[in-house]
């Protein structure tokens, strides 16, 4: 994990002029940054001196009690279009801060804010796992963790990690959630060997092994099953769905620049498909737009659930789709000669291809459906 200790004196209150310079730089570094094995070290040196790592807390100008999930949204789209494995590691950071807010007893949220604000503290969120998954287990007095996730971006910057697994105790049974301080882990229980994908190599999501982690009381986040309470957990999908439409705005913007370099924009052939991919990118910013809308009305009234749920899903899949079509135009604009560095287009294609994979698509499409055949008449006024 980043080691926080010299950067006391440099975080500063958030700018969006700051931010701004800090998104070009980001961009600028996304090709070195892909195969330095230390991750995006400097690119959450340089969020956290704009003051981004704290933006959501109280009294910044995203602060979760104000929402404002419409420039949330705007905000990880343009942090995925500098970089999306940057994009990934600090929509996980967002997120975690966002159960926080929700489920943390007070001295708890006052331990972790403090620790994003004065300590400069990144934190993930590592839900996924494969065969030999968390549990929580008592042992004499103490909460032992046994078990392993899978796809924990950021894992070598990370300074607290949210994990999920069982726990089954006579206080507590079900799926639990907990805070864990990654200093506690042997940086060797990081599995380096264990991330070798197509793209999305910078956001380090390699599988972590935190057996043996002794568990503090302080660090049980929230009630076992509520890391599943809805409309928050399928609702949140518009996140990731906006670090994604990200990609495809930075994919379309390098294919208008490569084109105008060869001066190629005259072409009709080429200007229709240019004309297709900027009326999807501005679709899924509508999308976004309307989805950032809703949720800041409905996600806490408890009455709109099912509706919330049904349009952070279809805001989820039409920007998957959007970022396919957005990739397949770009990819017969700019051709094979395109597809190749220095040109930034062809590492962008493997990272979006890569991140677009995101869990139960074929599922999501289907709650849509059962969704609109209960409720024919949703989303009419
Ligand atoms: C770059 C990246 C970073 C990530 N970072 C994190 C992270 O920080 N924290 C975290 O918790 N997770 C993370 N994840 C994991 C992510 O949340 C998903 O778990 C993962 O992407 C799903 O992978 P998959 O495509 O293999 O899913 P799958 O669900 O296996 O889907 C693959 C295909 O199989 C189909 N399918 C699914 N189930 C069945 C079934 N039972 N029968 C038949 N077909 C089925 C799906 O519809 C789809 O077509 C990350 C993923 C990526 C790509």
């Amino acid at each position: 994990m980043i080691d926080t200790t010299a950067i006391h004196t440099v975080q500063n209150a958030f700018s969006r002029k700051h931010f701004n310079r800090v998104l070009l730089q980001i961009e600028h570094q996304a090709a070195i940054t892909e195969k330095n094995p230390a991750g995006p070290v400097e690119e959450f040196r340089w969020l956290r001196e704009c003051g981004a790592l704290q933006l959501v807390l109280p009294g910044e100008p995203l602060d979760f009690n104000k929402p404002d999930t419409p420039a949330l949204l705007r905000l990880l789209k343009d942090v995925g279009k500098a970089n999306l494995s940057v994009g990934r590691i600090f929509e996980g950071h967002i997120n975690t801060l966002y159960l926080i807010h929700l489920y943390a007893g007070n001295d708890q949220r006052d331990n972790w804010y403090r620790g994003v604000k004065e300590e400069g503290h990144i934190f993930g969120i590592w839900n996924t796992q494969g065969q030999d998954g968390i549990t929580f287990n008592k042992n004499n007095n103490s909460l032992e963790i046994q078990g392993s996730k899978t796809f924990c971006s950021g894992a070598t910057l990370v300074n607290r990690a949210l994990i999920t697994g069982n726990i089954s105790c006579p206080e507590r049974t079900g799926w639990q959630m907990a805070i864990i301080d990654m200093d506690g882990i042997d940086p060797e229980k990081i599995d380096r060997k264990s991330w070798k994908p197509l793209g999305m190599k910078a956001s380090g999501s390699y599988t972590v092994n935190f057996s043996g982690y002794k568990v503090h009381e302080n660090e049980l986040l929230g009630e076992p099953g509520i890391y599943l309470n809805q409309p928050y957990f399928n609702g949140g999908a518009i996140r990731f769905a906006a670090v994604q439409l990200g990609g495809a705005e930075a994919l379309s913007q390098a294919t208008i620049r490569y084109l105008e370099e060869l001066e190629r924009t005259g072409d009709a052939f080429q200007q229709l498909r240019l004309s297709n991919m900027m009326s999807a990118v501005i679709t899924g910013r509508m999308w976004l737009e309307q989805a950032g809308k809703y949720y800041d009305t409905w996600a806490d009234d408890g009455n709109h659930n099912e509706e919330l749920i049904a349009f952070a899903n279809m805001t989820r899949v039409n920007i998957e789709e959007i970022c396919l079509r957005v990739m397949e135009d770009c990819n017969r604009c700019v051709g094979a000669r395109g597809l190749m560095e220095p040109y930034p287009m062809e590492r962008i294609f493997r990272d979006l291809s890569f991140y677009l994979r995101q869990p139960a698509p074929d599922a999501t499409r289907i709650k849509v459906a059962e969704f609109f055949i209960n409720n024919p008449a949703a989303f009419n006024d």
